[in-house]
């Protein structure tokens, strides 16, 4: 994988990250109807569709042996293993580089490893943490989605408790206080002027 974009061809790369239960569906949701020509990458995983999920709409869901050999293919522009190794997540690289070239707007939503191996990947990249009002509206948000048992659930609060830590390492920062607000944050990162910082 050569990763060579011609240059400007190139569209506006952003590497979202943010805590699980922070709201990243309900923004990325909004942000695709915002920017239609917006090209979201579907990550493939190891793990089981939680209900309502869709496969290749949510994630392509490959199961270990798939996800195995994607990685052998070299296919993935990067992985990593998610919550202490219970699942593994990566971004299918060939598509990413040709809606790049295509000179789309790129979404990229990751955990904290794959930002940082985005960034080395394609220094163009912006990385942008979206961030709860607070600590305790996140573990309520946590807490509340009843659909993981308890362990699964204290697992998710040490992850989101490291990538609070890290939220001064991004280009970026986007409070998810405001729906509204915070995609008009994001739609400018991706299709605006310059590199503001939010
Ligand atoms: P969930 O299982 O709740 O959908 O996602 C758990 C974590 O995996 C989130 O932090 C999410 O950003 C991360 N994640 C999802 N897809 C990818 C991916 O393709 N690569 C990496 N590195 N992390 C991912």
């Amino acid at each position: 994988m050569s990763g060579e974009v011609p240059a400007g061809r190139r569209g506006r790369l952003v590497v979202l990250v943010g805590p699980s239960a922070v709201g990243k569906s309900s923004v990325v949701g909004k942000l695709r109807s915002e920017v239609p020509d917006l090209f979201f990458s579907v990550s493939a995983t190891t793990r089981d569709p939680r209900p309502g999920e869709v496969d290749g709409r949510d994630y392509h869901f490959v199961g270990e042996q798939g996800f195995d050999r994607l990685v052998a293919d070299g296919a993935l522009l990067e992985w990593a293993e998610i919550h202490g190794g219970l699942q593994r997540s990566g971004t299918p690289a060939q598509p990413v580089y040709d809606a790049l070239e295509a000179g789309r707007p790129v979404l990229v939503e990751v955990d904290l490893a794959g930002a940082a191996s985005v960034k080395a990947a394609l220094p163009e990249a912006v990385t942008v943490f979206l961030s709860p009002p607070s600590w305790e509206e996140l573990e309520r948000r946590l807490r509340g989605r009843g659909t993981e048992s308890a362990a699964k659930i204290e697992r998710r609060l040490e992850t989101a408790r490291a990538e609070m830590a890290t939220r001064d390492d991004y280009d970026a920062v986007v409070v998810n206080d405001d729906l509204d607000r915070a995609v008009s944050d994001l739609v400018s990162l991706l299709v605006g002027a310059g590199e503001q910082r939010a």
